[in-house]
């Protein structure tokens, strides 16, 4: 293969597990629906190590679901870490912060290992508010806060912060029903459907590249629902993601077309159909063990 630049990527989310311990109704990852993972420390080594050379990331970004429930997620970061220099790359964990409090190992992340961690407050803003989640989450962040803060990082500083929180998350529900009932969208405006889109970052999975979440993830959940025959979503399960052994010119027309609508986006609402984080549902019984 020719030798070339690598291309610059701002982000690219890698899924260390595919299930999450909340279940929140419209999630972009699919992760309510729990379908597999965890992913170990080889199997996501392997996966992104054939693109380290081909691609720039500025930002890799490790979640799921929910990573905290990755009981290799620790190794995990330190072994992209060896992968990817700290003064290069911007490695995060995005939790919904449940679990901090029982992973104090995320202090020697930050601390040592420059990997930084945004927390999705859901269960500040969901429809059902449960006290015990909140404090659980707050404490949490006071942790990390505390972690951060106790951080020389001069190398760091043009990153930003190292504990980031994100509260408002508005989804945009990109199928239409719900559970074993999901329906894509079915129009040809896929200008209209990208415009509205929430969810376009680039996405690792199994070593291939995906356009975004919804296609890369959609067909795990509809093999898990027993759909994969649904005449409806065939278009989309036969989706060819980017594979490790392609041309650099298929890399390069590859990501050039990743910020433009492309014939996936058929599968997407052409208006805004979104959940508002306070109006939506979290499943809290799904996180009380
Ligand atoms: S916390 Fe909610 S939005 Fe985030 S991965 Fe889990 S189910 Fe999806
Ligand atoms: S298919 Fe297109 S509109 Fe739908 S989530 Fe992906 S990039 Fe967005």
């Amino acid at each position: 293969m020719d030798h070339v630049s690598p291309m610059k990527v701002n982000n690219v989310d890698v899924h260390v597990i595919n299930s999450c311990n909340l279940h929140c109704h419209g999630c972009n990852h699919l992760a309510n629906y729990g379908y597999g993972g965890p992913f170990r420390v080889k199997e996501l080594v392997d996966w992104i190590k054939p693109w380290k050379d081909r691609l720039y990331f500025k930002r890799i970004s490790l979640l799921g679901g929910e990573p905290l429930l990755n009981p290799y997620l620790k190794d995990i970061c330190i072994a992209y870490r060896r992968l990817f220099s700290h003064k290069e790359t911007k490695l995060r964990v995005i939790t919904n912060g449940i679990l901090i409090t029982k992973c104090p190992w995320l202090k020697e992340l930050i601390q040592e290992y420059h990997i930084h961690i945004q927390v999705s407050l859901h269960v500040f803003t969901g429809k059902t508010k449960n006290e015990k989640l909140i404090n659980r989450v707050k404490e949490g962040l006071a942790l990390l806060e505390k972690w951060a803060g106790d951080t020389v990082r001069p190398a760091e500083i043009s990153w930003g912060s190292y504990v980031e929180a994100k509260q408002k998350l508005n989804f945009q529900v990109f199928y239409q029903g719900a559970g074993t009932q999901i329906k894509p969208f079915q129009h040809d405006d896929i200008t209209e459907s990208k415009k509205h889109c929430t969810c376009k970052t680039l996405q690792l999975y199994k070593s291939n590249l995906y356009k975004c979440a919804p296609i890369a993830y959609v067909g795990d959940v509809l093999e898990k629902f027993g759909m994969e025959d649904d005449p409806d979503w065939k278009p989309y399960l036969n989706y060819e993601p980017l594979t490790p052994d392609c041309s650099n010119a298929e890399l390069v027309n590859f990501m050039k077309m990743q910020p433009h609508p492309e014939w996936t986006c058929k599968m997407c609402p052409l208006y805004a159909n979104v959940i508002l984080s306070g109006e939506r549902e979290i499943s809290q019984e799904a996180v009380e063990s």
